[in-house]
C-alpha cells in the first residue's frame, strides 16, 4: 500500500467511525518535532495552529517528554482518594507562577471553566451572601469557553447551541469590550464576570486597552469575582505568562488548560486565593483523573519552562516579526491583522476566498493553519518556532493570496 493510499484510507476510517464534529484539513499527521509535523507520506508541514495553543512548547519538547517518561516509569494514576508525591509540588509551583495560593486540578479546559463557575456560585452563596438559587454570572458576546451544556448555555454561536437545549440558567451576556454595558448588567446577585482576555475562537479579538483594567475596577467595587479564561491566551502565547499581565490586571481566578499539559496529557486548573477556592469542601467537587501524578509531573515541568520567562520573551520577539510580515499583506487580499505575541488573526477579503480555502492552499504549500468564523484565519505556531519558519509561513501566505488574486 503506497503512502498516499494509506492516507486516504485513514481519512476514510475516521469518516466512517468518528462522529463528524470536526472538518479537518486533508492532512494525516504521523510524527512531529518542534514546530514541524510530518504526514504519513513523509511530507513536512509547519504547524501554525499548535493544537489551538496546547503545543506552545513544541512537539516532543525534550524537557517535557523526559518528565513524562520518568513519571510513566513510577506511577501514573492514584485518584484523589490517596495523596501522590507529584500533586503538591505541581500545585505549589503553578500557584506561585500565578501569584495565587491554590489550585483545583482538572483535565480539560471545559472542566476548568465548569469548576470556576461552580466555585463562583458557592462563593456567592457562602461568602457574598446571595440568596439561594439567585446567583448570576456575566459573560461576553462572542465567547468561547468549551462544549458542555452549561458552557454552551451562554454561547451565542448557533452552530454550538442548536438542538442542545434546554440550557442552564443564571448567565447574562453583554457586548465584549464594553465595560459600561458590563457594569449595567451587574446586580446584587452577580457573583462573577467570566471573560477571555482576548477572544481566541472569535478570531483573536483584542478588547480596548482600558477594558480589562475597567472590568477589574468594576468587579472589585461591586464585590464580584473576575474570572479570566486564559486557557488559550495564557502560558506564553501572548508574550507574557498571562494576557492579564499585558493588561496589568490580576483577576480573582485564572482558568488554565491547553498548554498546561505540554501537548502530552490533558491538564487544566483553576488558580486562585484561599478565600475563594477554600469555600469548596471534601466531596463537593472532583475528578477521577484530575491531579493525577503523570499530569502533575508534566504540568510542573511546563511551569518550570515558564518560570524562566524565556518562552514569554521569545513569543514577544517572534510575534513582532510575524506581525510585521503579516502587516505587509494588508490591501493584497488581507483586510486586517490582529496579533498579540505569537497569536494572529488574519481577516481575508471575503471577495477573494474563504478562510477554509486559504488554509487548504496553505496546506498544499506546507503550512497548517485553521480558519475561524468564515474569513478569518488564525496563526498560533509553537513558541519554539524559528524566525525563518515564520518568514516561510508569511511567504507561503503571500503566494497563496497571489494565486487567489490571479484566479
Ligand atoms: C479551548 C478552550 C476552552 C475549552 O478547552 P477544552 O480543553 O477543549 O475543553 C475553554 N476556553 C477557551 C478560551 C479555550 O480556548
Amino acid at each position: 500500500m503506497s503512502a498516499v493510499v494509506a492516507s486516504s484510507a485513514l481519512v476514510d476510517l475516521e469518516d466512517d467511525h468518528v462522529a463528524h464534529t470536526y472538518h479537518p484539513l486533508d492532512v494525516v499527521v504521523a510524527t512531529g518535532e518542534g514546530a514541524w509535523v510530518t504526514d504519513v507520506a513523509g511530507r513536512r508541514y509547519l504547524d501554525c495552529l499548535a493544537a489551538y495553543s496546547a503545543v506552545n512548547f513544541g512537539h516532543g519538547n525534550p524537557v517535557l517528554l523526559e518528565a513524562a517518561r520518568e513519571q510513566l516509569g513510577r506511577i501514573t494514576l492514584t485518584s484523589r482518594a490517596f495523596h501522590n508525591d507529584q500533586l503538591g509540588p505541581f500545585a505549589a509551583a503553578l500557584a506561585a507562577l500565578a501569584g495565587k495560593d491554590m489550585v483545583i486540578p482538572m483535565n480539560t479546559g471545559a472542566e476548568a471553566v465548569e469548576s470556576g463557575l461552580k466555585v463562583a456560585r458557592a462563593w456567592g452563596y457562602r461568602v457574598k451572601g446571595v440568596a439561594p438559587e439567585r446567583a448570576n454570572i456575566i459573560v461576553a458576546d462572542g465567547n468561547f469557553h468549551g462544549r458542555t451544556i452549561t458552557i454552551i448555555s451562554f454561547s451565542d454561536d448557533a452552530t454550538a447551541t442548536t438542538d442542545f437545549g434546554p440550557f442552564t440558567p443564571g448567565f447574562r451576556s453583554v457586548p465584549y469590550g464594553d465595560a459600561a454595558a458590563l457594569e449595567a448588567a451587574i446586580d446584587e446577585n452577580t457573583v462573577a464576570v467570566l471573560l477571555e482576555p482576548i477572544q481566541g475562537e472569535a478570531g483573536i479579538i483584542i478588547p480596548p486597552a482600558d477594558y480589562l483594567p475597567s472590568v477589574r475596577e468594576i468587579t472589585t467595587r461591586h464585590n464580584v469575582l473576575f474570572i479570566a479564561d486564559e486557557i488559550q491566551s495564557g502560558l506564553g502565547r501572548t508574550g507574557a505568562t498571562f494576557q492579564c499581565d499585558n493588561a496589568q490586571v490580576v483577576p480573582d481566578l485564572y482558568l488554565l488548560g491547553k498548554a498546561l499539559g505540554g501537548g502530552i496529557v490533558p491538564v487544566s486548573a483553576v488558580v486562585g486565593n484561599r478565600d475563594i477556592l477554600g469555600v469548596l469542601a471534601a466531596g463537593q467537587h472532583g475528578s477521577t483523573f484530575g491531579g493525577n501524578p503523570l499530569a502533575a509531573a508534566v504540568g510542573r515541568a511546563v511551569v518550570g519552562l515558564l518560570a524562566t520567562g524565556e518562552y514569554q520573551e521569545r513569543a514577544r520577539v517572534l510575534g513582532a516579526r510575524l506581525a510585521a510580515g503579516l502587516g505587509t499583506l494588508i490591501g493584497s487580499g488581507v483586510i486586517a491583522v490582529r496579533s498579540a505575541g505569537l497569536w494572529a488573526g488574519i481577516d481575508i477579503d471575503p471577495a477573494l476566498a474563504t478562510g477554509r480555502e486559504v488554509c487548504e492552499l496553505l496546506a498544499e504549500r506546507g503550512v497548517l493553519a485553521k480558519d475561524t468564523h468564515g474569513s478569518t484565519i488564525r496563526l498560533a505556531p509553537p513558541i519554539v518556532v524559528e524566525p525563518e519558519d515564520l518568514d516561510f509561513a508569511v511567504a507561503q501566505l503571500t503566494a497563496v493570496l497571489g494565486e487567489l488574486r490571479a484566479r
